[in-house]
């Protein structure tokens, strides 16, 4: 390894360590200064009153809301309650035992209804009163500081990462939180000279609407002079096919094989629920972070269907279409369930589907291979693995698994699942198998990915600027308000004062 590339590699592992308040600017808190509630009137006339957004969905906006209730004796026991609801849903949920199985789902409704009733009582009075305290001031101000412009001094940036097809992905730390991210930049130029613009604010839009532990998340959308730039949860674990191909023997053993699968077919239940189809499932766009959890990534190629609306169009990797995408018909969620079928082969063969290991055939030879031949199963596969397999990899998209009116949850419900207890993984509290390295960098050394050649005579003219202000929305507020609140900066700002009462910033 060259010494530019151990220097770079080191200054990443250092600032990796250090994430959280270590990696925070000396300045940070001058960084969070709130505005003076004066300056936030604006805001309190514009923003919607909306409870379930305001108090339920928003990380930081639910923390006051709580705060709020129990400064109310009144309202305090409502707020217990809730806390205790909520644990016993999700310990419902992951108890075992199928004796039992009826009457906890009868429970479980029990406690679901519960919620939405106390829901609905804390959002009328409750939530009126709410709006006229201090706490809703402080939200407030907590807005404004969601809302100021994002630039490039936001970030310090460290090593690049990777290589994309409209710019490079590098690593990244938000100076005021310390949290690190990698940044995906879309080169201007590139990206109109290719004509890329629908694409890059498709990937944008579809990004920012979703939050789930098994996609990545998109913090930060902002601009710089030459270019456009998506800030994502950091994935410094490499992606699935530098684990399957270039660590030992070619392959990953059963139960990393499980876990991984299970918590993709958690990321595809999510984004079909939002009427996202992924198409593009392959090992190089699953992405394990430094615990070792995974994430579908790069959703260039996702598209979101109008209901019941099926797409059409050549699109993904060649090897990983399924056959109704390569006999060029209409199709829906059916191909991602065909991807997860390739996804568990190869992790198990530590091969492709339909091809041996460097082999590259030509276009036509792998659609006829991938529309008419038999897969073969080695003895790697377990009995169960090869039953997965061969029913996701169902040429009839009519009759594969995952296609059926109950989606998601039958592929789920498949033997080779039966160890994975989904309500815990959805909870993030299953351990996975195996922990990257922290003192190991997962990705090519920074001389060996090739540098982002620049376009010359593209000219940005008015049409581009305003494509870049639809682009350039600056912080996504969930992911930003979880980043404040678990890097423990929310606990450190959020003071009220002696007694609760006042606050330098606060006037009442
Ligand atoms: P493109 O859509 O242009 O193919 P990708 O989203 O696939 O771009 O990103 C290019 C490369 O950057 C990936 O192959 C990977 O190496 C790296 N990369 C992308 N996103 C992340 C992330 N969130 N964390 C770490 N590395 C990433
Ligand atoms: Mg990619
Ligand atoms: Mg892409």
């Amino acid at each position: 390894m060259e010494i530019e590339s151990m220097v770079a590699n080191s200054a990443l592992i250092k600032a990796r360590e250090g994430g959280g308040s270590k990696g925070r600017s000396w300045k940070w808190r001058e960084m969070f200064r709130f505005s003076h509630i004066s300056q936030c009137a604006d805001l309190a006339e514009t923003i919607e009153r909306d409870y379930y957004s305001l108090c339920v969905k928003q990380p930081i906006g639910k923390k006051l809301f709580q705060l709020f209730c129990r400064s109310r004796p009144d309202l305090q026991n409502y707020i217990s309650l809730q806390d205790a609801l909520v644990l016993y849903t999700f310990n419902c949920g992951t108890l075992s035992g199928m004796d039992q199985l009826t009457k906890k789902i009868q429970e479980l409704n029990l406690s679901v209804w519960c919620l939405r009733d106390l829901h609905k009582l804390l959002g009328g009075e409750p939530f009126i009163q709410y709006q006229e305290s201090m706490f809703f001031d402080r939200f407030l101000q907590w807005k404004m500081l969601e809302r100021s412009p994002i630039t490039k001094q936001t970030f310090r940036q460290y090593r690049l990462l990777g290589k994309g097809g409209f710019g490079e992905v590098w690593a990244c730390q938000m100076r005021a939180t310390g949290m690190m991210y990698a940044c995906k930049k879309l080169e201007k130029t590139h990206v109109k000279k290719r004509k890329g613009e629908a694409m890059a604010l498709n990937e944008k839009e579809i990004l920012e609407g979703l939050d789930s532990r098994f996609v990545v998340n998109l913090a930060y959308a902002y601009e710089t002079k030459h270019a456009l730039c998506m800030v994502l949860t950091m994935m410094s674990g490499g992606d699935l096919r530098f684990h399957i191909h270039n660590i030992g023997e070619p392959g990953l053993d059963k139960d990393r094989v499980r876990f991984y699968a299970a918590e993709i077919c958690c990321g595809l239940i999510h984004l079909h629920q939002k009427s996202i189809l992924y198409r593009d499932l392959k090992p190089e766009n699953i992405l394990l972070d430094d615990n070792g959890h995974i994430r579908i990534s790069d959703l260039g190629l996702a598209v979101r269907l109008s209901e019941g609306k099926l797409v059409r169009g050549m699109v993904g990797t060649l090897g990983y279409m399924a056959p109704e995408v390569i006999g060029r018909k209409h199709y829906g969620m059916s191909v991602d369930w065909w991807g997860l079928g390739c996804l568990i082969y190869e992790m198990t063969a530590g091969q492709p589907p339909y091809r041996v290991k460097g082999e590259h055939p030509k276009a036509p030879e792998m659609e006829r291979r991938i529309q008419t031949e038999q897969l073969e199963y080695s003895d790697k596969f377990s009995k169960s693995a090869k039953d997965i397999c061969s029913s996701l990899l169902n040429t009839d998209p009519k009759q594969r698994l995952g296609c059926q009116s109950s989606g998601g949850s039958e592929v789920q419900a498949h033997r080779f699942f039966r160890k994975i207890n989904f309500r815990m993984l959805e909870a993030g509290l299953v351990k996975p198998p195996f922990k990257p390295d922290p003192r190991l960098v997962y990705c090519s050394d920074v001389q060996d990915i090739d540098e982002f050649s620049s376009v010359k005579g593209v000219i940005l003219d008015k049409t581009d600027i305003n494509f870049y202000s639809k682009f350039n929305t600056g912080r996504v507020p969930i992911t930003w308000q979880n980043e404040v609140i678990e890097t423990g900066c929310f606990k450190e700002l959020n003071t009220f004062g002696p007694e609760g009462s006042r606050s330098p910033d606060l006037d009442w």
